[in-house]
């Protein structure tokens, strides 16, 4: 199955059993908003308590808050959002489509990166097993030349976006013969700036009412709280505050379903730091975050860092971990160094002082921050993408499995009669009584006891009870396991504790 059809089947599995809904679907929908169903809230509840757990309740010196989405206006100016938030983007006057001009040319660097892994596994092939991959790259012209290629493309761009100079970002498109991804094009419109921010008012026309805006970020409202936190937690640097939260962007090009959303939730955390200790916990802090990542227990090979070619207005060293999406890696997380940008910012337009006081040495300074910010709708795709399997099984039949993490999976168990007679559901639910305040559990009696197991696979429950005759005779039940498929028969006494060993291995 190629990685278009990959994508397709995950995103109609979604669907169809009720993680993801498109918003307003009587409605035919609205661009790029999608609404969680009954198993997309669980597994969403999930990731947020597994990150804030990591975060919070295993930090001493984290802590987490929840601030409100409409925040005092003047923080969108202090924060550089009002001015800056913007994109750069471009139409194509045939299609009519439009794009962000510089996720066109990192496509179109996208695609000679492709070309040099071609001339690579080409090389490999020829030279076998002496083929010296790295040396290869260093020397070999054509691989050589891409090379230089895309390092101008990319410091071209760079420019173009750090003196904002348009028109020579549309030269670049037109230089690069970059055309419509979607008709053939090259013919472009100039390229213009479009600030992401949603905007609407506060208080009644008639009082004279306020812009407000939709945060589009939930790091200010942890900015705004610094002081408040630090004090009555009585917080010593270094500290961070973490925060779960939706944000709005009003994003030029939403596709690839909950990739890109204009309503999405954020799982962020702020450091403060002393001053000139931002780059080691810099460091640290993509360290910890990709750790955090590989924890879950998916193949290191489907994340990579990927360094920003244009750093924000507030940052000196930004990086992002990419996920291997079926559309290819993408940014699932940005960690950040954002300097005393945004406090010293708030400082500057509050009049109020938001510093800290070093009891070590007597000092009074802003502190650094370095941020990390995971995008939760992306972690859930992420994870979607990752667990979705369809497997041909030794019998020649198939069945579609979501390996999902086990701590994040919506149902740990599911407790099914045999059959729907002779006392066999009163004893499963009596089952699901004891098990329930322990477990996240599903009762099942419908249909034949093969299509139950596969509903339970597909929805990516790792484990399933089931009741049989013996059950009556003997007390004990069996054990289905989602990704071995095997059995094992326990007595009803030990099964809470049989469960959780299951699910902690
Ligand atoms: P991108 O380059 O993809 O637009 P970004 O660099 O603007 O993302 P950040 O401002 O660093 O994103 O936001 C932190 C995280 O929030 C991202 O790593 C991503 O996971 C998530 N995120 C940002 N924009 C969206 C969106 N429109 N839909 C879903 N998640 C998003």
């Amino acid at each position: 199955m190629n990685q278009d059809d990959q994508f397709k089947n995950v995103i109609s599995h979604a669907k169809e059993y009720g993680f993801v809904f498109q918003s307003s679907e009587i409605y035919d929908g609205l661009s790029a908003v999608y609404d969680y169903g009954q198993l997309g809230a669980e597994l969403k509840n999930n990731i947020k308590q597994y990150w804030w757990k990591s975060m919070v309740q295993m930090h001493e010196n984290i802590v987490g808050i929840d601030s409100a989405i409409f925040m005092h206006p003047t923080t969108w100016k202090a924060s550089g959002h009002v001015d800056a938030f913007s994109d750069p983007l471009i139409d194509n006057k045939d299609s009519k489509k439009r794009y962000r001009a510089d996720v066109l040319v990192e496509d179109h660097l996208a695609k000679i990166e492709v070309k040099i892994s071609k001339e690579i596994t080409k090389a490999a092939k020829r030279f076998g097993e002496s083929f010296d991959a790295e040396m290869f790259a260093q020397t070999n012209p054509r691989v050589v030349g891409y090379k230089e290629k895309m390092a101008a493309i990319e410091a071209r761009m760079k420019r173009c976006l750090e003196e904002e100079d348009l028109a020579d970002f549309k030269q670049l498109i037109i230089d690069e013969e970059i055309v419509d991804p979607v008709g053939g094009s090259r013919n472009w419109t100039d390229v213009r700036q479009f600030n992401l921010m949603f905007s609407t008012e506060m208080g009644s026309v008639a009082e004279g009412a306020n812009t407000i805006y939709l945060r589009p970020e939930t790091a200010q409202g942890i900015f705004v709280n610094y002081l408040n936190v630090q004090k009555t937690g009585r917080m010593k640097l270094p500290f961070g505050i973490a925060q779960i939260g939706k944000a709005f962007r009003n994003e030029i090009v939403a596709r690839q379903f909950i990739f890109r959303m204009r309503e999405f939730e954020q799982m962020e955390m702020q450091f403060f730091v002393k001053p000139g200790t931002e780059m080691e916990w810099y460091q640290h802090w993509k360290d910890e975050r990709m750790k955090w990542h590989h924890s879950l227990g998916i193949s290191k090979d489907n994340y990579r860092f990927h360094d920003h070619i244009k750093l924000a207005h507030y940052a000196n060293a930004a990086a992002d971990i990419e996920y291997n999406y079926p559309f290819g890696f993408k940014e699932l997380e940005g960690i950040h160094s954002r300097t005393d940008f945004d406090l010293k910012q708030h400082e500057k337009h509050s009049g109020k002082k938001l510093q800290y006081f070093d009891p070590e040495t007597h000092e009074h300074y802003v502190p650094y921050v370095v941020e990390t910010s995971v995008g939760l709708d992306r972690m859930f795709l992420a994870m979607l993408c990752h667990s979705y399997n369809n497997e041909k099984l030794e019998d020649g039949s198939e069945r579609i499995v979501l390996r999902l993490p086990v701590n994040l999976a919506p149902y740990k168990v599911a407790v099914m009669p045999l059959t729907k007679k002779e006392g066999l559901p009163e004893k499963a639910r009596e089952i699901v009584d004891n098990l329930k305040s322990d477990f996240m559990c599903q009762y099942d009696e419908k249909d034949a006891i093969g299509r139950r197991y596969r509903r339970q696979d597909a929805i990516g429950t790792p484990l399933a009870v089931t009741v049989d005759h013996q059950t009556l005779e003997d007390g004990t039940v069996t054990i289905r396991d989602r990704d071995t498929m095997k059995q094992e028969r326990v007595h009803m006494n030990v099964l809470g504790g049989r469960l959780f060993a299951a699910l902690r291995k």
